[in-house]
């Protein structure tokens, strides 16, 4: 259920609203916009005790949600939520483009990359200091030392960093070095470690798992708005299908589609989406031309010799070109690429 309140109702109003839900037994979430303020009922309630609030003054109607999810979905906040990263803008009319290597392999790749990017014109620095690798065998990242590299990296730049967590555990650790927590695929329906994570109140990452709907993906970012943390990016990255001269299949009219249900930014992930680096540069395009809020890519000083997903990482000369096509493409579209200050 939503309750959709008259324009202009106070703040007392919207107090007294909420106090009413919450002596129902029901939890209540506030969402105000530009022109109407709008308190979303969660819990399994019954509709029944919440229906005889429409007959408030100050309430302009009480309305079911229809979804699943419910604070993710554009009927809770019909305008685009704008996840904000120490000045950092994802969703509205900025494409924020994060780039950086698969993993944080030493201090100096790191700066060099990150250094690189954002003279091409890309806004945050991601990399992984925990990786969530198929074979126990491969590199599994820096840990707390790539996190270190990271946060130095990025202060010195200026850059919000992006950083994957794979474990409640891990959430201590992680959150103290990174700007914006990642949730892998692997892990989108982690459903402890999205409330965990959550409670941080820390900007959140979340990437479609493999094998999961779009409405799987936004159940996901519920666990997370549920927690009271608005702030979620979500990540088309590819799913498994029957084609396989992919590495997964980026699934365009997801972004599309995403929009259309939820006011949640979305970006996409052409490196993981494609796992070729010839792919990286047409599904970019094609990514922004479908409306996505940005994009994550991975860029590396020298892919042959990458610990991780070399094969998907571009050189920077060639994000250079990415750049210069997204900023011609958002400008199509009366959007323009986000900068650094
Ligand atoms: C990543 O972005 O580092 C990553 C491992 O991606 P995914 O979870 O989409 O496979
Ligand atoms: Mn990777």
């Amino acid at each position: 259920m939503i309750i959709i309140l008259q324009p202009g109702a106070t703040d007392e109003q919207i107090r007294d609203i909420v106090s009413r839900i919450k002596s129902l037994g029901l939890g209540a979430m506030v969402s105000r916009g530009v022109h109407r303020t709008i308190v979303g009922v969660i819990g399994e309630g019954d509709k029944l005790r919440v229906k005889p609030l429409a007959a408030i003054p100050f309430v302009e109607k009480v309305v079911p949600i229809m979804s699943p999810y419910k604070l993710a979905s554009r009927e809770f906040r019909p305008e685009d939520t704008i996840v904000e990263v120490k000045g950092v803008r994802f969703g509205g009319d900025e494409v924020t483009v994060i780039a950086g290597p698969c993993a944080v392999e030493n201090r100096d790749m790191l700066f060099q990359i990150a250094s690189a990017v954002k003279a091409a014109g890309a806004s945050a620095l991601r990399g992984g200091a925990f990786k969530p690798r198929t074979s126990p065998y491969s590199f599994q990242g820096l840990g707390e030392e790539g996190l270190k590299y990271l946060r130095e990296c990025g202060d010195e730049l200026g850059m919000p960093i992006v950083t994957e967590v794979m474990d409640t555990r891990l959430i201590p650790l992680v959150e103290k070095y990174a700007d914006v927590l990642q949730i892998g695929a692997r892990n989108m329906q982690n459903f402890n470690l999205l409330t965990e994570v959550g409670k941080t109140g820390k900007p959140i990452l979340l990437k479609r798992g493999m094998s999961a709907t779009v409405k799987d993906l936004l159940l996901s970012a519920e666990y997370i708005l549920s927690q009271g943390n608005n702030n979620v990016i979500l990540c088309e990255r590819g799913i498994r299908t029957f084609e396989d001269s992919t590495r997964n299949t980026v699934d365009i009219s997801a972004v599309a589609v995403i929009q259309h249900a939820s006011h949640l930014p979305v970006i996409v992930d052409p490196s993981h989406g494609t796992g070729r680096r010839d792919l990286i540069l047409p599904v970019s395009r094609a990514a922004i031309a479908a409306g996505a809020n940005g994009l994550m890519v991975e860029v590396h000083m020298c892919p042959q010799e990458a610990l991780c997903d070399g094969e998907q990482a571009l050189l920077p000369e060639d994000f250079e070109q990415l750049m210069r096509d997204v900023r011609r493409i958002a400008e199509v579209l009366g959007k323009r690429v986000a900068q650094l200050n």
